[in-house]
């Protein structure tokens, strides 16, 4: 019989539905709208659009007309990657693989075995040659690890780079404005903070200039080219108003994951990233025997939903670049999973997970 409680802790792959961001994508869905037509149908569409602009706007602390919607964090750093092909990229080697893998030959610049980037290194990088773009995440979606982007971003502008900051796994959960950390492109996404999946965002600083990777219309101020969603977009605004006002609720989760970390230390565990600061609701760690796939399996079969530090695709199991690059060895990196909590995890959920883990780790 399939388990009746489930406990989900996956929200970093993506996050439950915030009600507010429901109510209005409810009410956006009973309107026939293309949010370019000039009619009144025309113009109800483009409203639901423009008010989670400045939703959005208010959240990162810039005017509404720094931030162009796409359709999620992927196409926001593809657009970006793609924007400066031909010219050198340095790029964190712990990106999410829309930014290692869009397409544009990168330059990687190496971690420590926190997962930290070495300022030395990456200051050597620059100093070898002209840099156009440095891109690096703000928050790591596999071990939570936050970069210290402000020097980061720093370094690049000190060598005349601009710096594009992967901030889907920040944004909502530790507090920061498109100033404080001085990004000249920033990347956000819906359904990482309770919105909907098909919404992003690049927020970019004034008077800088925007690749543009969609053609053919002139949606987006001309910015990216396509009918927007506006039922999606309108929920992206809902969920970032709630996600930036209840950092403070968010970042309590850290009692829990305290209480969890230090149970699975006690049981043999290895934590990734444990000397870094980390965001409040992220374990990424390894059963110092059993492998991912089993346990995660396992955990499945007992109501609990959480991922493995690998990534499967096209029928294999390929090894979690990010652990690879903080060092950790491949029998460890095939042993790893990542617990990440959310806005709607509550004690009931801890409850459960602690009561299944121990009835798997022997
Ligand atoms: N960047 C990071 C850090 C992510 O965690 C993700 C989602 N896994 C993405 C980019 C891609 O986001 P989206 O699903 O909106 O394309």
């Amino acid at each position: 019989m399939p388990p009746t409680t489930r406990a989900y802790f996956d929200y970093n792959a993506s996050a439950a539905l915030r009600p507010n961001a429901r109510a209005i994508m409810c009410d956006a869905m009973d309107i026939t709208s293309n949010p370019s037509s000039i009619h009144a149908d025309g113009r109800l569409g483009r409203k639901y659009i423009e008010t989670a602009r400045c939703a959005i706007g208010d959240t990162l602390d810039v005017s509404p007309n720094q931030i162009i919607f796409t359709s999620g964090a992927t196409e926001a750093n593809n657009t970006i990657l793609k924007g400066f092909a031909g010219k050198r990229i340095l790029v964190s080697a712990t990106e999410h693989l829309s930014v290692l893998e869009s397409g544009v030959p990168v330059t990687s610049i190496p971690v420590d075995e926190n997962g930290i980037i070495k300022l030395d290194e990456f200051e050597n990088l620059l100093r070898a040659g002209e840099t156009a773009l440095v891109s690096v995440m703000h928050v790591n979606n596999e071990t939570g690890v936050i970069q210290p982007i402000t020097d980061i971003a720093a370094m690049a502008h000190k060598y005349g780079a601009l710096f594009h900051c992967d901030a889907v796994q920040a944004y909502g959960r530790i507090p920061f404005t498109r100033e404080s950390i001085n990004a000249d492109f920033t990347t956000i996404s819906a359904h990482k903070i309770g919105g909907p999946m098909g919404a992003g965002a690049i927020i970019f600083k004034p008077q800088t200039t925007v690749p543009v990777l969609l053609h053919g219309g002139g949606h987006e101020r001309r910015q990216r080219a396509g009918t927007e969603n506006f039922m999606a977009i309108a929920g992206f605004g809902a969920a970032s108003a709630d996600a930036v006002h209840q950092i403070p609720e968010f970042q309590k989760l850290s009692v829990w994951r305290d209480a969890i970390e230090t149970k699975l230390i006690a049981d043999g565990c290895i934590l990734f990233g444990k000397n870094a600061p980390r965001v409040s609701n992220t374990i990424c760690f390894a059963h110092p025997t059993k492998d991912s796939q089993t346990m995660l399996m396992a955990f499945d079969m007992n109501g609990i939903s959480l991922s493995s530090g690998s990534a499967c695709s096209s029928g294999t199991i390929k090894p979690s670049h990010v652990l690879n690059a903080m060092g950790a060895p491949p029998a460890i990196i095939n042993n790893a999973l990542r617990f990440s909590m959310g806005w709607n995890t509550t004690q009931n959920d801890i409850d459960l997970f602690l009561k299944i883990w121990d009835k798997l780790r022997v």
